[in-house]
């Protein structure tokens, strides 16, 4: 392929952007290639990027194009909301109707706000937990991801664990001290660990995605959701990946669990910038202007997004059939994966949810933990993205993300993709 382009355009980037990128992983440093594609337009599945090389999708924004790019559907929505302005800074029936809408769809959620992503959607409702519950220290599982606010990047997935960091640089001895942290899915740490402190919430993501995709146990969500309710620490899940993408009403839905507070982003604004947090009304009835924990924001609820958002989740709510038929197209691809390892003497281990998928090449027959992802082969991790992108597929470039699967991959995409991941076996194989 010809990256002339991109290359030239990272060039000048890298001088005027930290890393020419926006956000960390975008840069593909990882996989130790120079320089990112850049993206010019994409459709469906499909990206394109400034060279004119079109790539079959598996990253879909990192979960929110769930119907593919461009779909038909919610660019019609959207265009029509443009031409009603943009933004006012004040309420409308939109916000009203996709809280509607959000409440019908997720079990839990009785009242819920807007914010503008996923990271102020998880850093609102930690603050309104420590409000409810009159407690300061949170507990999360290493490796989990939930935004950028302070007290959620220690041991933090996704980005940091590519980098090489888990902890990010910059936070206060306080906010480390307040952020306990436990290795996900091992529920007797987490029994011993609230013997001894006062914990105001636990904050998870029930299917954990960014460190790489854990296929999570529903004794274990029990456990906490049982532990939670004896010590009076409220529930958290962060359901920005898991939402609408797992079950219409989220993970929360598939495994029949009722959080105190569930977070949302990424699919809720179909492509556009919206996260939201929400749970039982008499927690939610604590943020102002009801009560005195405080959350705002310029462009929370931003009508373009919200209306895109709308779209996106009365499709999903309408069409309960995408949820198995994405399910099945994982199980297509992971099965024609495992068919390659054995065929290339590639060992891998593939974990599984819904429409999420992430490929561990290692020896091992299960990977449920940090310690097994970290432990899987990062140089043929970069391997397998390299002879995949050369092969016009676009997959994560970290072993501690999810491919993500979307509505507009058919069959045929379905079999080119295996046809580059053949090629990329046999890259791995030499
Ligand atoms: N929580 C989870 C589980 C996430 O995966 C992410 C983003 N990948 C966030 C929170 C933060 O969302 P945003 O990037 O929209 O701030």
């Amino acid at each position: 392929m010809n990256y002339k382009n991109s290359k030239d355009i990272f060039e000048k980037a890298v001088n005027i952007i930290p890393g020419g990128v926006n956000s960390p992983v975008r840069a593909f440093k990882s996989v130790e290639k120079e320089f990112p594609i850049f993206v010019k337009s994409a459709n469906k599945a499909h990206l394109m990027d400034e060279d004119g090389n079109k790539y079959i999708d598996f990253i879909q924004s990192w979960g929110p194009m769930i119907l593919g790019h461009n779909d038909e559907r919610v660019i019609k929505a959207v265009q029509a909301a443009v031409l009603d302005g943009c933004s006012f800074g004040l309420p409308t029936k939109k916000e009203v109707e996709l809280a509607e809408l959000i409440i019908s769809m997720v079990p839990s959620i009785e009242k819920v706000r807007l914010t503008t992503s996923g990271t102020e959607a998880t850093m609102a409702a930690v603050r309104v937990a420590r409000a409810y519950t009159k407690k300061n220290k949170i507990l999360k599982f290493e490796g989990c991801y939930h935004g950028h606010s302070d007290s959620l990047l220690v041991a933090a997935g996704s980005g940091l664990l590519t980098e090489g960091y888990q902890d990010s640089n910059g936070l206060t001895e306080g906010v480390l001290k307040d952020t306990l942290t436990l290795p996900f899915g091992n529920l007797e740490k987490v029994e011993k660990l609230m013997e001894k402190e006062e914990i105001a919430c636990i904050i998870v993501e029930p299917i954990p995605a960014n460190m790489g995709l854990i296929e999570t146990k529903k004794e274990y969500l029990e456990g906490l959701r049982k532990l939670c309710t004896e010590h009076n620490t409220l529930l958290i899940f962060d359901e920005v990946i898991s939402g609408f993408r797992i079950a219409a009403g989220g993970a929360q839905e598939h495994y029949g669990i009722t959080p105190d507070l569930t977070t949302l982003g990424k699919i809720i604004g179909g492509g556009y910038p919206v996260g939201a947090f929400g749970g039982k009304r008499e927690i939610m009835d604590m943020i102002a202007p009801v009560g005195d924990v405080y959350h705002a924001g310029t462009l929370s609820g931003n009508p373009i997004s919200v209306t895109a958002g709308f779209e996106t989740l009365s499709i999903l709510k309408n069409t309960p059939s995408l949820y198995t038929d994405l399910e099945a197209k994982v199980d297509y691809i992971v099965e024609g994966i495992y068919k390659l390892s054995e065929k290339y003497n590639v060992p891998v281990c593939v974990n599984k949810a819904g429409s999420l998928f992430t490929i561990f090449f290692t020896d091992k027959k299960k990977v449920e933990t940090l310690e097994d992802v970290m432990a899987s082969d990062t140089t043929k991790y970069s391997k397998y993205f390299n002879a995949m992108l050369e092969n016009g597929v676009v997959v994560p470039p970290s072993k501690f993300e999810a491919h993500f699967m979307g509505a507009t991959h058919n069959e045929e995409i379905l079999n080119e993709t295996l046809s580059a991941m053949e090629k990329a076996f046999i890259e791995i194989s030499k």
